[in-house]
Protein backbone atom coordinates (compact mmCIF):
# COMPACT_ATOMS: atom_id res chain seq x y z
CA UNK A 1 0.00 0.00 0.00
CA UNK A 2 1.49 3.28 0.95
CA UNK A 3 4.42 2.46 1.93
CA UNK A 4 5.77 0.99 -1.24
CA UNK A 5 7.48 3.50 -3.98
CA UNK A 6 7.42 3.82 -7.47
CA UNK A 7 11.14 4.10 -8.97
CA UNK A 8 9.95 6.84 -11.14
CA UNK A 9 8.01 8.89 -14.34
CA UNK A 10 9.06 9.64 -17.67
CA UNK A 11 7.63 12.35 -20.21
CA UNK A 12 9.48 13.36 -23.41
CA UNK A 13 8.39 15.48 -26.08
CA UNK A 14 9.59 15.96 -29.72
CA UNK A 15 8.14 18.48 -32.15
CA UNK A 16 6.62 21.49 -30.19
CA UNK A 17 7.57 24.93 -30.00
CA UNK A 18 6.45 24.77 -25.74
CA UNK A 19 8.16 21.31 -25.24
CA UNK A 20 9.39 22.19 -21.89
CA UNK A 21 5.47 23.78 -20.74
CA UNK A 22 4.28 20.43 -22.21
CA UNK A 23 6.69 17.98 -19.73
CA UNK A 24 6.06 20.16 -16.98
CA UNK A 25 2.03 19.47 -17.17
CA UNK A 26 3.48 15.83 -18.23
CA UNK A 27 5.69 15.48 -14.87
CA UNK A 28 2.39 16.94 -12.91
CA UNK A 29 0.12 14.50 -13.67
CA UNK A 30 2.94 11.62 -13.31
CA UNK A 31 3.79 13.23 -9.97
CA UNK A 32 2.48 9.33 -7.90
CA UNK A 33 5.55 7.90 -9.73
CA UNK A 34 8.46 9.88 -8.05
CA UNK A 35 8.33 12.84 -5.51
CA UNK A 36 11.79 13.30 -4.36
CA UNK A 37 13.15 15.29 -7.44
CA UNK A 38 12.29 16.36 -10.94
CA UNK A 39 13.75 17.66 -14.44
CA UNK A 40 13.06 18.57 -17.40
CA UNK A 41 16.06 19.11 -20.16
CA UNK A 42 15.36 20.33 -23.52
CA UNK A 43 17.27 20.77 -26.98
CA UNK A 44 16.70 24.18 -29.17
CA UNK A 45 18.86 22.02 -31.73
CA UNK A 46 21.69 23.47 -30.98
CA UNK A 47 22.72 23.69 -27.17
CA UNK A 48 20.39 21.76 -24.07
CA UNK A 49 19.02 23.97 -21.20
CA UNK A 50 18.02 21.76 -18.28
CA UNK A 51 16.47 22.00 -14.65
CA UNK A 52 16.77 19.43 -12.00
CA UNK A 53 15.98 19.86 -8.14
CA UNK A 54 14.81 18.60 -5.57
CA UNK A 55 11.10 18.68 -4.91
CA UNK A 56 7.85 18.26 -6.09
CA UNK A 57 7.34 19.02 -9.37
CA UNK A 58 5.18 22.16 -8.64
CA UNK A 59 7.97 23.08 -6.59
CA UNK A 60 11.00 22.73 -9.09
CA UNK A 61 9.33 24.84 -12.15
CA UNK A 62 7.51 28.08 -12.37
CA UNK A 63 7.04 30.49 -15.24
CA UNK A 64 10.37 32.37 -15.02
CA UNK A 65 12.40 28.95 -15.64
CA UNK A 66 10.68 27.23 -17.83
CA UNK A 67 10.75 29.91 -20.26
CA UNK A 68 14.11 29.68 -20.15
CA UNK A 69 13.94 26.07 -21.38
CA UNK A 70 14.19 26.81 -24.95
CA UNK A 71 13.47 24.10 -27.88
CA UNK A 72 11.27 21.99 -29.42
CA UNK A 73 12.66 18.61 -28.07
CA UNK A 74 12.11 17.87 -24.23
CA UNK A 75 12.40 14.79 -21.72
CA UNK A 76 11.56 15.01 -17.92
CA UNK A 77 11.36 12.96 -15.24
CA UNK A 78 10.15 12.25 -11.66
CA UNK A 79 12.31 10.47 -8.86
CA UNK A 80 11.92 8.24 -6.36
CA UNK A 81 15.29 6.59 -5.42
CA UNK A 82 15.28 2.82 -5.65
CA UNK A 83 18.75 2.85 -6.61
CA UNK A 84 21.13 5.58 -5.53
CA UNK A 85 20.36 8.05 -2.78
CA UNK A 86 18.65 11.49 -3.17
CA UNK A 87 21.43 13.77 -3.61
CA UNK A 88 21.48 16.09 -6.45
CA UNK A 89 23.95 14.14 -8.37
CA UNK A 90 21.58 11.40 -8.86
CA UNK A 91 18.15 13.74 -10.39
CA UNK A 92 17.44 13.12 -13.85
CA UNK A 93 17.61 13.26 -16.93
CA UNK A 94 20.87 13.10 -16.40
CA UNK A 95 23.40 15.15 -19.17
CA UNK A 96 26.36 13.36 -20.13
CA UNK A 97 28.88 13.84 -23.26
CA UNK A 98 29.00 10.95 -25.78
CA UNK A 99 31.91 11.57 -27.98
CA UNK A 100 31.95 15.20 -28.09
CA UNK A 101 27.57 14.79 -28.36
CA UNK A 102 25.42 15.88 -25.68
CA UNK A 103 23.22 13.38 -24.37
CA UNK A 104 19.91 13.17 -21.67
CA UNK A 105 19.11 10.36 -20.23
CA UNK A 106 15.36 9.50 -18.47
CA UNK A 107 15.32 5.69 -16.66
CA UNK A 108 12.40 4.38 -15.21
CA UNK A 109 13.45 0.81 -13.60
CA UNK A 110 15.78 -1.04 -11.96
CA UNK A 111 18.95 -3.17 -13.45
CA UNK A 112 19.92 -6.19 -11.75
CA UNK A 113 23.60 -6.33 -12.82
CA UNK A 114 24.16 -2.91 -11.88
CA UNK A 115 27.18 -3.34 -9.28
CA UNK A 116 28.57 -5.78 -11.69
CA UNK A 117 28.78 -3.71 -14.84
CA UNK A 118 29.91 -0.61 -12.76
CA UNK A 119 32.72 -2.73 -11.17
CA UNK A 120 33.87 -3.63 -14.57
CA UNK A 121 33.68 -0.78 -16.13
CA UNK A 122 35.31 1.40 -12.72
CA UNK A 123 38.14 -1.15 -12.87
CA UNK A 124 38.59 -0.17 -16.33
CA UNK A 125 38.75 3.61 -16.30
CA UNK A 126 35.33 4.60 -15.98
CA UNK A 127 34.48 7.68 -13.54
CA UNK A 128 30.89 7.48 -12.66
CA UNK A 129 28.99 11.25 -11.56
CA UNK A 130 26.04 10.01 -9.81
CA UNK A 131 25.40 6.35 -8.03
CA UNK A 132 22.37 5.69 -9.94
CA UNK A 133 22.04 2.97 -12.18
CA UNK A 134 21.00 4.86 -15.11
CA UNK A 135 24.15 6.33 -15.65
CA UNK A 136 25.52 2.89 -16.63
CA UNK A 137 23.23 3.26 -20.00
CA UNK A 138 25.52 5.81 -20.83
CA UNK A 139 28.99 4.21 -20.02
CA UNK A 140 28.03 1.45 -21.82
CA UNK A 141 26.97 3.81 -24.86
CA UNK A 142 30.41 5.20 -24.84
CA UNK A 143 32.04 1.89 -24.98
CA UNK A 144 30.36 0.71 -28.10
CA UNK A 145 32.15 0.30 -31.04
CA UNK A 146 29.37 1.42 -33.14
CA UNK A 147 29.13 4.77 -34.83
CA UNK A 148 25.54 5.69 -35.20
CA UNK A 149 23.61 6.35 -31.63
CA UNK A 150 20.94 3.62 -32.28
CA UNK A 151 23.96 0.83 -32.75
CA UNK A 152 25.34 2.25 -29.16
CA UNK A 153 21.87 2.02 -27.41
CA UNK A 154 21.29 -1.65 -28.57
CA UNK A 155 24.82 -1.85 -27.68
CA UNK A 156 24.01 -1.06 -24.14
CA UNK A 157 20.90 -2.69 -24.41
CA UNK A 158 22.38 -5.66 -24.89
CA UNK A 159 24.69 -5.48 -21.58
CA UNK A 160 21.95 -4.30 -18.73
CA UNK A 161 19.68 -7.09 -17.37
CA UNK A 162 16.63 -5.70 -15.60
CA UNK A 163 13.81 -3.38 -15.89
CA UNK A 164 14.30 -0.28 -17.68
CA UNK A 165 12.04 2.19 -19.45
CA UNK A 166 13.88 4.70 -21.00
CA UNK A 167 13.82 8.42 -22.61
CA UNK A 168 16.97 9.59 -24.62
CA UNK A 169 17.65 13.01 -26.08
CA UNK A 170 19.95 14.09 -28.69
CA UNK A 171 20.28 17.91 -29.72
CA UNK A 172 17.95 16.57 -32.80
CA UNK A 173 16.07 13.63 -31.46
CA UNK A 174 14.08 11.48 -28.74
CA UNK A 175 14.42 7.96 -28.26
CA UNK A 176 11.82 5.74 -26.47
CA UNK A 177 13.12 2.05 -25.68
CA UNK A 178 11.44 -0.48 -23.25
CA UNK A 179 13.00 -3.87 -21.95
CA UNK A 180 12.63 -6.90 -23.36
CA UNK A 181 9.96 -7.53 -20.55
CA UNK A 182 7.71 -5.01 -20.60
CA UNK A 183 8.21 -4.18 -16.80
CA UNK A 184 6.72 -0.92 -16.76
CA UNK A 185 4.45 1.30 -18.98
CA UNK A 186 5.63 3.63 -21.42
CA UNK A 187 3.45 5.03 -24.37
CA UNK A 188 3.70 7.27 -27.15
CA UNK A 189 0.77 9.72 -28.09
CA UNK A 190 0.51 12.80 -30.91
CA UNK A 191 -0.23 16.44 -30.85
CA UNK A 192 -0.87 17.27 -33.69
CA UNK A 193 2.42 17.40 -35.25
CA UNK A 194 4.36 16.33 -31.90
CA UNK A 195 5.11 13.10 -30.53
CA UNK A 196 4.60 12.75 -26.68
CA UNK A 197 5.61 9.95 -24.62
CA UNK A 198 4.63 9.16 -21.64
CA UNK A 199 5.02 6.75 -18.71
CA UNK A 200 1.09 6.54 -17.84
CA UNK A 201 -1.85 7.97 -20.53
CA UNK A 202 -2.69 9.92 -17.95
CA UNK A 203 0.45 12.12 -18.91
CA UNK A 204 -1.12 12.40 -22.39
CA UNK A 205 -4.20 13.54 -21.20
CA UNK A 206 -3.22 16.27 -19.71
CA UNK A 207 -1.80 17.53 -22.59
CA UNK A 208 -4.53 16.95 -25.05
CA UNK A 209 -2.17 14.40 -26.73
CA UNK A 210 -4.05 11.33 -28.67
CA UNK A 211 -2.98 8.35 -27.40
CA UNK A 212 -1.50 6.20 -30.47
CA UNK A 213 0.05 2.66 -28.48
CA UNK A 214 2.37 1.36 -26.20
CA UNK A 215 6.14 1.30 -26.83
CA UNK A 216 6.16 -2.76 -27.25
CA UNK A 217 8.83 -4.62 -25.07
CA UNK A 218 12.16 -4.65 -26.57
CA UNK A 219 11.57 -2.17 -29.16
CA UNK A 220 13.18 1.74 -29.82
CA UNK A 221 11.12 4.23 -31.29
CA UNK A 222 12.54 7.15 -32.82
CA UNK A 223 11.87 10.64 -33.31
CA UNK A 224 14.04 12.79 -35.17
CA UNK A 225 14.24 14.66 -38.53
CA UNK A 226 10.29 14.99 -38.42
CA UNK A 227 9.69 11.52 -38.52
CA UNK A 228 9.16 8.33 -36.32
CA UNK A 229 10.73 5.08 -37.11
CA UNK A 230 10.61 1.91 -34.85
CA UNK A 231 13.20 -1.17 -34.47
CA UNK A 232 13.23 -3.90 -32.28
CA UNK A 233 16.22 -4.22 -30.50
CA UNK A 234 15.59 -7.73 -27.80
CA UNK A 235 13.34 -10.49 -28.47
CA UNK A 236 10.91 -10.72 -26.44
CA UNK A 237 12.22 -13.08 -23.48
CA UNK A 238 9.08 -13.33 -21.20
CA UNK A 239 6.50 -10.85 -20.44
CA UNK A 240 6.85 -9.67 -17.15
CA UNK A 241 4.17 -6.82 -16.76
CA UNK A 242 4.45 -5.38 -13.16
CA UNK A 243 1.02 -6.21 -12.33
CA UNK A 244 1.59 -3.76 -9.27
CA UNK A 245 1.29 -0.87 -11.57
CA UNK A 246 -2.28 -2.62 -12.17
CA UNK A 247 -2.92 -2.86 -7.83
CA UNK A 248 -1.24 0.71 -6.57
CA UNK A 249 1.32 2.86 -8.74
CA UNK A 250 -0.79 3.45 -11.90
CA UNK A 251 -3.01 6.08 -11.73
CA UNK A 252 -6.91 4.62 -12.10
CA UNK A 253 -7.44 6.88 -14.83
CA UNK A 254 -4.31 5.24 -17.29
CA UNK A 255 -4.53 2.35 -19.55
CA UNK A 256 -1.76 0.58 -18.96
CA UNK A 257 -1.04 -2.78 -20.38
CA UNK A 258 -3.72 -2.11 -22.72
CA UNK A 259 -5.96 -2.57 -19.87
CA UNK A 260 -8.01 0.63 -17.74
CA UNK A 261 -6.46 0.55 -14.88
CA UNK A 262 -9.80 1.32 -13.03
CA UNK A 263 -11.61 -1.47 -14.63
CA UNK A 264 -8.85 -3.81 -13.67
CA UNK A 265 -8.67 -2.81 -9.69
CA UNK A 266 -12.80 -3.10 -9.35
CA UNK A 267 -12.31 -6.46 -11.04
CA UNK A 268 -10.01 -7.45 -8.09
CA UNK A 269 -12.68 -5.87 -5.84
CA UNK A 270 -15.25 -8.11 -7.43
CA UNK A 271 -13.05 -11.40 -7.29
CA UNK A 272 -12.17 -10.20 -3.24
CA UNK A 273 -15.87 -10.48 -2.88
CA UNK A 274 -16.38 -13.88 -4.64
CA UNK A 275 -13.17 -15.35 -3.07
CA UNK A 276 -13.07 -14.01 0.66
CA UNK A 277 -16.85 -13.17 1.43
CA UNK A 278 -16.98 -11.09 4.96
CA UNK A 279 -20.16 -10.55 6.78
CA UNK A 280 -20.94 -6.79 7.09
CA UNK A 281 -22.90 -4.08 7.05
CA UNK A 282 -20.96 -1.75 4.90
CA UNK A 283 -17.63 -1.44 2.97
CA UNK A 284 -14.99 1.35 3.15
CA UNK A 285 -11.83 1.54 1.37
CA UNK A 286 -8.39 2.66 2.32
CA UNK A 287 -8.42 5.78 0.05
CA UNK A 288 -7.40 6.82 -2.85
CA UNK A 289 -5.95 3.75 -4.31
CA UNK A 290 -8.03 1.31 -2.86
CA UNK A 291 -11.25 3.05 -3.77
CA UNK A 292 -12.00 1.05 -7.21
CA UNK A 293 -11.46 -1.94 -5.60
CA UNK A 294 -13.91 -1.20 -2.64
CA UNK A 295 -15.84 -0.13 -5.33
CA UNK A 296 -15.72 -3.30 -6.82
CA UNK A 297 -16.40 -5.55 -3.59
CA UNK A 298 -18.97 -3.40 -2.50
CA UNK A 299 -21.05 -4.55 -6.00
CA UNK A 300 -20.36 -7.85 -5.78
CA UNK A 301 -21.48 -8.34 -2.45
CA UNK A 302 -24.30 -6.06 -2.77
CA UNK A 303 -22.95 -4.59 0.89
CA UNK A 304 -23.20 -0.74 0.55
CA UNK A 305 -19.88 0.81 -0.35
CA UNK A 306 -19.07 4.33 2.30
CA UNK A 307 -16.75 6.67 2.44
CA UNK A 308 -15.41 5.74 6.17
CA UNK A 309 -12.08 7.42 5.92
CA UNK A 310 -11.17 10.41 4.87
CA UNK A 311 -7.28 11.24 3.24
CA UNK A 312 -5.71 14.55 4.15
CA UNK A 313 -3.96 15.09 0.70
CA UNK A 314 -1.85 17.97 2.05
CA UNK A 315 0.68 15.58 3.45
CA UNK A 316 3.69 14.71 1.33
CA UNK A 317 6.98 13.20 2.13
CA UNK A 318 7.88 16.70 2.98
CA UNK A 319 5.08 16.71 5.71
CA UNK A 320 6.84 18.34 9.07
CA UNK A 321 5.61 16.33 12.13
CA UNK A 322 5.61 18.38 14.95
CA UNK A 323 5.92 16.54 18.06
CA UNK A 324 7.54 12.82 18.19
CA UNK A 325 4.25 11.35 18.68
CA UNK A 326 2.33 12.42 15.68
CA UNK A 327 5.98 11.19 13.89
CA UNK A 328 4.93 7.72 14.91
CA UNK A 329 1.59 7.80 14.24
CA UNK A 330 1.67 9.56 10.94
CA UNK A 331 -1.54 7.33 9.61
CA UNK A 332 -3.57 9.73 12.32
CA UNK A 333 -2.55 12.45 9.77
CA UNK A 334 -3.00 11.21 6.86
CA UNK A 335 -6.50 9.48 7.95
CA UNK A 336 -9.38 10.48 9.96
CA UNK A 337 -12.19 8.04 10.13
CA UNK A 338 -15.89 9.26 9.85
CA UNK A 339 -16.94 8.52 13.23
CA UNK A 340 -20.95 8.84 13.18
CA UNK A 341 -20.75 6.25 9.95
CA UNK A 342 -18.57 3.64 11.54
CA UNK A 343 -20.02 3.67 14.91
CA UNK A 344 -21.69 0.14 15.98
CA UNK A 345 -20.69 -1.02 12.48
CA UNK A 346 -19.69 -3.82 11.30
CA UNK A 347 -16.88 -3.16 8.47
CA UNK A 348 -15.59 -4.58 5.66
CA UNK A 349 -11.87 -2.55 5.03
CA UNK A 350 -10.86 -2.77 1.67
CA UNK A 351 -7.14 -2.11 0.89
CA UNK A 352 -4.59 -3.00 -1.95
CA UNK A 353 -2.24 -4.22 -0.01
CA UNK A 354 -0.10 -4.89 3.31
CA UNK A 355 3.40 -4.51 3.42
CA UNK A 356 5.03 -4.53 6.31
CA UNK A 357 1.84 -3.87 8.88
CA UNK A 358 2.48 -1.53 11.10
CA UNK A 359 0.47 1.44 8.68
CA UNK A 360 -2.67 -1.21 8.46
CA UNK A 361 -2.72 -2.23 12.50
CA UNK A 362 -2.27 1.88 13.34
CA UNK A 363 -5.28 2.32 10.88
CA UNK A 364 -6.88 -0.74 12.20
CA UNK A 365 -6.67 0.66 15.53
CA UNK A 366 -7.80 4.00 14.70
CA UNK A 367 -10.86 2.72 13.61
CA UNK A 368 -11.44 0.90 17.03
CA UNK A 369 -11.30 3.93 18.51
CA UNK A 370 -14.16 5.41 16.17
CA UNK A 371 -16.14 2.53 17.74
CA UNK A 372 -16.31 0.09 15.10
CA UNK A 373 -17.84 -3.35 15.69
CA UNK A 374 -16.37 -5.65 13.90
CA UNK A 375 -13.27 -5.22 11.33
CA UNK A 376 -12.83 -7.55 8.64
CA UNK A 377 -10.27 -6.17 6.13
CA UNK A 378 -9.93 -7.95 2.81
CA UNK A 379 -6.50 -6.87 0.83
CA UNK A 380 -7.33 -6.64 -3.20
CA UNK A 381 -3.78 -8.15 -3.61
CA UNK A 382 -2.00 -11.77 -2.73
CA UNK A 383 0.67 -11.53 0.61
CA UNK A 384 3.57 -9.91 -0.39
CA UNK A 385 6.39 -12.50 0.16
CA UNK A 386 9.44 -11.38 -1.98
CA UNK A 387 11.34 -7.84 -2.51
CA UNK A 388 11.19 -6.22 -5.76
CA UNK A 389 14.23 -5.70 -7.72
CA UNK A 390 12.49 -4.71 -10.90
CA UNK A 391 11.73 -0.75 -9.91
CA UNK A 392 9.39 -0.75 -6.90
CA UNK A 393 11.13 0.12 -3.27
CA UNK A 394 10.26 -2.55 -1.07
CA UNK A 395 11.43 -3.50 2.45
CA UNK A 396 13.33 -6.54 2.48
CA UNK A 397 12.03 -9.70 3.35
CA UNK A 398 12.61 -9.57 7.49
CA UNK A 399 10.01 -6.47 7.09
CA UNK A 400 7.63 -8.00 4.73
CA UNK A 401 4.97 -9.58 7.31
CA UNK A 402 3.68 -11.93 4.91
CA UNK A 403 7.15 -13.38 4.36
CA UNK A 404 7.19 -13.73 8.53
CA UNK A 405 3.74 -14.43 9.68
CA UNK A 406 0.86 -17.06 8.86
CA UNK A 407 -2.61 -15.86 8.14
CA UNK A 408 -3.47 -16.23 11.99
CA UNK A 409 -0.91 -13.91 12.94
CA UNK A 410 -1.09 -11.44 10.67
CA UNK A 411 -4.53 -11.10 11.60
CA UNK A 412 -3.52 -11.34 15.45
CA UNK A 413 -1.00 -8.59 14.62
CA UNK A 414 -3.52 -6.07 12.58
CA UNK A 415 -6.12 -7.01 15.65
CA UNK A 416 -9.33 -7.67 13.28
CA UNK A 417 -11.59 -10.24 13.59
CA UNK A 418 -11.00 -11.88 9.76
CA UNK A 419 -8.73 -11.06 6.73
CA UNK A 420 -8.49 -12.38 3.39
CA UNK A 421 -6.14 -11.84 0.33
CA UNK A 422 -7.38 -12.22 -3.03
CA UNK A 423 -4.87 -15.43 -4.99
CA UNK A 424 -2.73 -14.95 -7.04
CA UNK A 425 -4.83 -16.66 -9.75
CA UNK A 426 -7.45 -14.71 -9.10
CA UNK A 427 -5.89 -11.76 -9.30
CA UNK A 428 -4.56 -12.77 -12.82
CA UNK A 429 -7.87 -14.08 -14.11
CA UNK A 430 -9.39 -10.60 -13.36
CA UNK A 431 -6.69 -8.73 -15.20
CA UNK A 432 -8.56 -9.95 -18.18
CA UNK A 433 -5.04 -10.71 -19.92
CA UNK A 434 -2.82 -13.79 -20.58
CA UNK A 435 -2.02 -15.06 -16.80
CA UNK A 436 1.52 -15.47 -17.79
CA UNK A 437 2.40 -11.80 -19.42
CA UNK A 438 2.66 -10.09 -15.65
CA UNK A 439 5.22 -10.37 -13.27
CA UNK A 440 3.88 -11.75 -10.35
CA UNK A 441 7.75 -11.98 -8.18
CA UNK A 442 6.74 -10.25 -5.15
CA UNK A 443 4.17 -12.58 -4.51
CA UNK A 444 5.87 -15.80 -5.57
CA UNK A 445 9.08 -15.79 -5.50
CA UNK A 446 9.36 -16.66 -8.99
CA UNK A 447 11.90 -13.96 -10.35
CA UNK A 448 11.57 -12.92 -14.49
CA UNK A 449 15.30 -12.01 -14.38
CA UNK A 450 17.69 -13.94 -11.92
CA UNK A 451 20.53 -11.69 -10.84
CA UNK A 452 23.64 -12.94 -9.01
CA UNK A 453 23.24 -11.38 -5.65
CA UNK A 454 20.86 -9.45 -4.39
CA UNK A 455 20.28 -5.77 -5.83
CA UNK A 456 20.59 -3.08 -3.04
CA UNK A 457 19.28 0.46 -3.00
CA UNK A 458 22.41 1.39 -1.61
CA UNK A 459 25.12 -1.09 -3.18
CA UNK A 460 25.98 1.95 -5.96
CA UNK A 461 26.68 4.01 -3.38
CA UNK A 462 29.19 1.96 -1.41
CA UNK A 463 31.67 1.87 -4.93
CA UNK A 464 33.76 4.19 -5.39
CA UNK A 465 33.88 6.99 -7.84
S1 LIG B 1 8.29 -8.01 -8.23
FE1 LIG B 1 6.22 -7.18 -7.87
S2 LIG B 1 6.49 -4.96 -7.78
FE2 LIG B 1 8.34 -5.83 -8.72
S3 LIG B 1 8.01 -5.75 -10.95
FE3 LIG B 1 7.33 -7.77 -10.23
S4 LIG B 1 5.13 -7.50 -9.78
FE4 LIG B 1 6.05 -5.45 -9.91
Amino acid sequence: MKELRHSCGLFGVYGHRRAARLTYLGLYSLQHRGQESAGIATSDGKQFHAIRSPGLVKGCFNDSNLARLRGRLAIGHNRYSTTGSAVPANIQPLIVDLKGMPLAVGHNGNLVNAVDLREEMQATGSIFQSSTDSEIFAHLMARSQCRSLMGMIEYAAERVRGAYCLLVMTDEAVIALRDANGFHPLCMGRKGNAVVFSSETCGLDVVDATYEREIEPGEMVIASQGEITSRSFAQSRRLSHCVFELIYFSRPDSVVFGVSVDAVRKAFGRRLAREKPADGDIVISVPDSSNAAALGYSLESGIPLELGLIRNHYVGRTFIYPTAELRHNRVRIKFNPVRELLRGKKVIVVDDSIVRGTTSKKLMQMLRGAGVKEIHIRISSPPIRYPCFYGIDTPTRDELIAANCCLEEIKRFLGVDSLGYLSVEGMLEATGKNPDSFCVACFTGDYPITFRTEPSKLALEKLKH
